[in-house]
């Protein structure tokens, strides 16, 4: 008998029937006679209607009442699935996120957990229950009602899982797994069996959207057994661990992002204190920046380029504009159709030349890379919007084969 967490996404309770589905894993899982914990997501785009519905009446909501909103569509998720079971003769019950004590900061929108207490849950599962959990929800201190930002779901139940010393947190999702690259954009992506928390953790934050983020940061803290699996396909999905067993590649996986706008600074003074200044603006706009790079100097100037997210792009130009003279610089010169194509590897470590091979494929498929950043388990490059799906395939086709 094992204690198992089990989350599905909203693609895998957007219907009756795919409830049904769902609710026959649990049953499964219940009957085999382990300790059975389910989380569950809003069913298919609720959330994005719900958000619609929003700005119908006021597009500058709070975001207070946004969560009040936000957080119904789990709740109609988790009585329709205990239903189901209750019509299966299975005892359960479900509970939204205050009534498991899922305690979180006061950041409406993107709240963190700080404490799940989980007396609700263990009692329940000690008169052998079936819990289910609303996702994707918490409380504050006043009672109010959080959300923990979008994809959250995932992260609610890792907390659990972690809080709660689980066997096993099984994440399932419409997509079997985590593959070497996005299988609709390349067809020969294969299946990996296992990727470190690291690696998904920078192909979660690359745009690979398997994972919330979060939940691989807390999985890989409290080392939560993680695995990734469909609910359409019963097939083993990917385990996400500490290490892996080595495989003959050294890459796990490719992955782009899109979200991403670059930003340059043309001439530029070439003297201490300028790189201090532009980003000191940018962050007292609370905008992150990812990718930096400063030319060398030509005559007594220099550029800076950077790339923040898209809907970071607008106020990153405003806020620099207003300060073209506290900078020092000649002009300034924006785009939003690059992209961000990335190799991560955990194998990249203590392997020479495997950057080479990237670029190698990139220079045989003639596409041009504007920028390049490295760290320990990843090479990213910055390449145009438009080529950025030929790019992720060429350097795919370099590691796997065609
Ligand atoms: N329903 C929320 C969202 O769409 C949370 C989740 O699905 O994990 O973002
Ligand atoms: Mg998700």
């Amino acid at each position: 008998m094992a204690f198992i967490v089990q989350k599905f996404g909203g693609s895998s309770v957007a219907n009756a029937e795919r409830i049904w589905r769902v609710a026959g894993i649990i049953a499964e899982t219940y009957s085999e006679g382990n300790d059975v914990v389910v989380v569950l997501s809003a069913q298919g785009d609720t959330t994005d209607e719900l958000i619609e519905k929003a700005a119908e009446i006021n597009p500058h909501a709070s975001k207070r009442e946004m969560d009040v909103l936000l957080s119904t569509g789990e709740q109609i998720s988790i009585a329709l699935m205990a239903m189901a079971l209750e019509k299966m003769g299975l005892p359960v019950i479900s509970l939204t996120g205050w009534q498991i004590g899922m305690l979180t900061n006061s950041d409406y929108g993107n709240a963190r957990i700080k404490k799940v207490s989980c007396d609700r849950i263990r009692n329940e599962l000690d008169k052998r229950r079936i819990v289910i959990v609303a996702g994707f929800q918490g409380i504050n201190k006043y009672d109010d009602i959080t959300t923990l930002g979008r994809g959250g779901s995932d992260t609610t139940a890792v907390a659990i899982a972690a809080a709660m010393n689980a066997d096993l947190c099984q994440i399932y999702t419409d997509v079997e797994g985590v593959f070497t690259a996005d299988p609709r954009k390349v067809p020969n992506a294969r299946k990996l069996e296992e990727i470190t928390y690291d690696e998904m953790l920078e192909l979660a934050s690359l745009g690979a959207k398997v994972l919330h983020n979060r939940s691989v940061e807390m999985a890989k803290r409290y080392n939560v057994n993680l695995e990734v699996l469909s609910s359409f396909v019963r097939a083993p999905g990917t385990k996400v661990k500490e290490v892996v067993k080595l495989e003959q590649t050294k890459i796990s996986g490719i992955a782009k992002d899109t979200n991403v706008a670059r930003i340059a600074l043309i001439g530029v003074k070439d003297e201490p204190g300028v790189a201090f200044k532009v980003f000191r603006e940018l962050a007292r706009h609370k905008i992150n920046v990812d990718i930096i790079l400063q030319s060398i100097g030509h005559g007594d100037t220099q550029d800076i380029s950077f790339t923040v997210a898209k809907s970071d792009m607008a106020q990153a130009v405003q806020s620099l504009q207003e300060q073209q003279e506290v900078i020092g610089f000649k002009e300034l010169s924006v785009t939003d159709k690059i992209a961000k194509v990335s190799m991560v590897g955990a194998g990249m470590v203590n392997s020479s030349g495997v950057a080479a091979l990237m670029f190698e494929a990139l220079y045989a498929a003639k596409i041009n890379i504007h920028m390049i950043s490295t760290s320990e388990i990843k090479v990213s490059v910055l390449v145009d919007e438009s080529e950025a799906d030929r790019a992720v395939q060429a350097v795919h086709a370099k590691f796997f084969g065609n």
